[in-house]
């Protein structure tokens, strides 16, 4: 019988040797336009209070509130934009758009609602009490305030925020390119019709997709057949032109089985079976620093490696510190069958009804079933020194929709 020379190590062993060797990319200054999604590389502080002068939160008139005078004058409007220089004394009021700077003396506004004005004389409706309807200086940021922390994920407030500060610009960890590759004789591209024996490609475009949805930038090198050479030639060039590569095929134990002999020679092999199911033969290199991953050929175990190993990694690359999914405990709905020996990765939809997970599987589970992944929403984390459940039975159910949060260790079984 031949043997892996790689030995079988465990989930939590492997991220231990990913995380060993895995870096953020190098900050760069990037326009506030292209970074939807990225982490922040520096502390933002604001140089002025906005508002910068006191402004009339609504459309109405300035005014002194302890004036008593039945009747004021309208003396002037001051809309949003230019501060006119104006000044309310008792007795008069100016006219004022919401967003407009506060006339010199006034320290209220009425609502246009409140009042009545006719030939130039205002009568005002209501009580009003200073400060009503102004907002104050800094009342939305403070000069000196930290805006964002460095690490924060920049989403549509964020990047309003940053705007609103005059940052054109900000530091942020860019956007990890990844290249991908499919290997495999057998392998055609998916506008061609198979002749017998002959299969489509479906990896490579679900794995760019996948690093798309992680918020990277792929980079599709194609097919490359089972020849050392070609192969070779390939690897080096996605080397070149990326920030992290993946092969997928071409890591099991067959004589055209070209990858890990390939990135040992090239670079150096961190591991090559992890004792998952499926996605036995994840091998994981680096060549010349860069992170190389050789995804499984099947389908199911080629996404799956990727959710669980790539994606956490593809973040640490990106600055994320929330590198994990959330897991909880879910019911299962039905009897599960699943053999000991390694942690397995069921597909199941998850649903929650009165506080309590239920989940149910998505049918069949084999590793070229890429329907089993369709429509599921949670991986549910079978241990590997338990077999056969049964229905009612709770296993950790990682939820593979919701976004990452942090500190959970891969392979963990207490979910939050
Ligand atoms: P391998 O790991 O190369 O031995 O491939 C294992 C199985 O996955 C084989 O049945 C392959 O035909 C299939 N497979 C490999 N690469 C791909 C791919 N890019 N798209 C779809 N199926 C693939
Ligand atoms: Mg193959």
């Amino acid at each position: 019988m031949t043997e892996s020379p790689y030995p079988l190590i465990s989930i939590e062993e492997a991220w231990r040797r990913i995380a060993a060797v895995v870096r953020p990319l190098r900050p760069a200054l990037q326009p506030i336009g292209t970074v939807l999604g990225r982490i922040l590389a520096e502390d933002v502080i604001a140089d002025e209070s906005i508002p910068a002068l006191p402004s009339s939160a609504m459309d109405g008139y300035a005014v002194i509130a302890g004036d008593r005078a039945p009747r004021l004058r309208v003396i002037e409007e001051q809309a949003a934009g230019r501060e006119k220089g104006l000044h309310v004394v008792a007795g008069t009021a100016v006219r004022i758009m919401t967003g407009a700077p506060l006339p010199q003396g006034a320290d209220a506004v009425v609502l246009v609602e409140d009042a009545i004005e006719q030939d130039g004389l205002l009568r005002v409706l209501t009580a009003i009490s200073a400060g009503e309807y102004v907002r104050p200086v800094g009342q939305d940021l403070a000069a000196g305030d930290l805006v964002l922390s460095k690490g924060s994920l920049l989403g549509p407030p964020e990047i309003g925020l940053l705007a609103a500060v005059g940052r054109a610009e900000v530091l942020v960890y860019p956007r990890p390119k990844v290249a991908v590759m499919a290997t495999g004789d057998e392998l055609i591209p998916p506008h061609c019709k198979p002749k017998p024996g002959e299969l489509r490609d479906s990896n490579s475009y679900a794995l760019c997709a996948a690093i798309e949805a992680a918020g990277c930038e792929p980079l599709h090198l194609g097919i490359i057949p089972d020849d050392e050479k070609a192969l070779r030639t390939a690897i080096l060039d996605g080397v070149a032109h990326a920030d992290m590569l993946l092969t997928s095929g071409g890591v099991s134990m067959g004589r055209l089985d070209f990858v890990k002999p390939l990135l040992a020679e090239l670079g150096k092999v961190h591991f090559g079976r992890v004792a998952i199911k499926p996605g036995k033969p994840l091998t994981f290199a680096t060549l010349q620093d860069l992170p190389v991953f050789g995804l499984p050929g099947f389908p199911v175990s080629s996404l799956l490696s990727f959710e669980n190993f790539v994606r956490p990694a593809l973040r640490l690359i990106g600055g994320h510190r929330a590198l994990w999914r959330p897991r909880v405990h879910a019911r299962l709905r039905h009897y599960l069958r699943h053999s000991t020996g390694r942690t397995e990765f069921q597909r199941a939809v998850v649903t929650e009804e009165d506080g309590l997970y239920w989940a149910e599987s998505t049918g069949l589970q084999v590793s070229g079933r890429l329907k089993s992944l369709v429509g599921a929403n949670a991986l549910l984390q079978l241990p590997a020194d338990v077999d056969d459940f049964e229905r009612g039975d709770e296993v950790v159910a990682i939820l593979i929709d919701r976004p990452e949060i942090e500190a959970l260790a891969p392979g963990s079984s207490d979910p939050r």
